[in-house]
């Protein structure tokens, strides 16, 4: 049945055959694409174009196996972070890598090699994957690791889907003390301050991330809220622990006026109060993903949805040039409604991998063309000539010459992919906007 199926931030909406079914490997024979819970902000999960088909990995979710004595997890790619969790963290097992929310497939998290608020200790997913099951675009089944079809392996590691239907997924969980979080919250007063805690601390603390807000006017401009966080020992643990499982929908897309600038900067000024500074024991579901409590949160914005921009500035940069990209950001035509702050470290592995060392920064702004184009051509050349890139995962405004300016490892991907799949069978939107695919 061909539907309209949209990414995240529902900016750009596709008719599209989307197959779902139990058997992953049956679905993906003739389709263009796979994809999740279509949590990626922009169009890397849909298809180029109406009338082709594309895969939905949902259904085929089964955990397939566990050794204890590697906490090697095998699993299909529609398993989500949200059944792991429900299942391991009560048994003293997570997931080595959490992105900001739990709604998210296996399968995605290898094709996007994502990260988390560790990623200055743990790097992103693709380092904690041992084996990956495909289906190629020439119909065969076939099997990568880091040391066996490596080539493979690592084009699919932040691939976006584009080298292979990802099947089945093997990989390292990690053994926690308890499924409980000790947290620490602070407020910091300026950005400058901000960005040195936020490193200094990444010395001391697993998970590390920073809340600033881009709303308040004058001096209060970039004040911030550091979380760090690790996890709880058993002394600390509380009991008995359980799933969050209330959660609350927003039923219709808001009109765009309810969500105003007026009105987030009144939230933001709350939410700053409120975070004080406190430390204690929180559920790990709060740590990680504070935005899942509320669902289908993404209808705030309104029909015409929204943009989050998320983009890495290099370690090699001053301080200054970090200053420098707010004050671009204060001068953009749209405003920031939310933003959050991490410390990098090592660079993914994958051939294109978004993760670099540096400060990465994810900036939620409503889309209200045309100067949503206009904000991301100019923050991607501030981007580009720093030396920085852009994440696909949430992109949608990008220009190709941009993003070929800013990927220097574009032709090695695209020779990996033409190995695999020389006909480019497969595809998506995004790189049929990217990287020159016919439609
Ligand atoms: C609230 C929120 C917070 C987020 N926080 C973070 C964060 O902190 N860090 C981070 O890195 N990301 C973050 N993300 C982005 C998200 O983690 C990634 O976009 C992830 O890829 C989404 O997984 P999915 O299953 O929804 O995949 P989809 O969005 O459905 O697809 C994403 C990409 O993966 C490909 N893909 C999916 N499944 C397969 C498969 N089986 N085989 C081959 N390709 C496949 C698709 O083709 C597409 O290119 C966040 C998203 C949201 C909505």
């Amino acid at each position: 049945m061909v539907q309209e199926i949209s990414g995240w931030g529902r900016v750009i909406r596709v008719a599209a055959e989307e197959r779902v079914s139990e058997d992953l490997a049956l679905i993906t024979r003739d389709a263009v694409l796979t994809r999740g819970l279509g949590r990626s902000y922009g169009d890397a999960s849909l298809p180029p174009a109406s009338g082709l088909v594309v895969a939905n990995s949902r259904l085929a979710n089964r955990l397939l196996a566990f050794d204890a004595s590697t906490g090697e997890l095998t699993v299909e790619a529609g398993v989500s972070l949200h059944d792991i969790n429900r299942v391991f963290l009560p048994r003293g097992w997570a997931s080595p890598v959490s992105p900001g929310t739990q709604f998210v497939t296996v399968g995605g998290m290898v094709a996007a090699d994502v990260h988390g608020k560790n990623h200055h200790r743990e790097g992103s997913f693709g380092r904690h994957v041992r084996w990956l099951r495909l289906r190629l675009a020439s119909g065969q089944i076939a099997e990568c690791t880091p040391d066996e079809e490596a080539g493979l392996f690592w084009a699919t590691v932040g691939g976006m889907g584009l080298t292979g239907h990802i099947l089945e997924v093997r990989f390292a969980m990690e053994r926690i003390p308890s499924p409980w979080i000790w947290q620490e919250v602070r407020q910091i007063a300026s950005l400058e301050t901000m960005l040195t805690q936020l490193r200094e601390e990444g010395v001391r603390w697993p998970f590390t991330v920073a809340w600033v807000d881009l709303l308040a006017r004058g001096s209060l401009f970039g004040r911030s809220v550091l979380i760090c966080g690790r996890w709880a020992d058993v002394s600390e643990a509380r009991h008995p622990f359980r799933p969050v499982t209330r959660r609350r929908r927003v039923p219709v897309d808001v009109p765009e006026f309810v969500l105003n600038p007026a009105l987030m900067r009144l939230y933001n000024a709350g939410h700053h109060r409120t975070c004080r500074g406190s430390r204690g024991v929180v559920h790990p579901e709060t740590f990680f993903y504070p935005l899942d409590t509320l669902a289908d949160w993404n209808r705030m914005y309104g029909k015409r949805g929204f943009i989050q921009y998320q983009c890495v500035i290099p370690a090699s940069q001053p301080v200054s040039k970090v200053l420098e990209f707010f004050d671009l950001v204060r001068s953009l035509p749209l405003p920031v409604y939310l933003c959050v702050f991490k410390d990098f470290g090592a660079p993914g592995d994958g051939l294109i991998s978004f993760p670099a060392p540096g400060f990465t920064v994810a900036m939620d702004l409503p889309n209200r063309p045309p100067h949503t184009q206009v904000a991301v051509d100019r923050l991607n050349e501030f981007v580009l000539s720093v030396g920085g890139r852009v994440y696909l995962a949430k992109d949608a405004h990008t220009r190709p010459e941009h993003f070929r300016a800013m990927e220097p490892r574009l032709a090695a991907f695209n020779e990996a992919r033409r190995r695999w799949d020389p006909e480019g069978r497969l595809r998506s939107a995004l790189s049929v906007r990217l990287m020159g695919d016919r439609p």
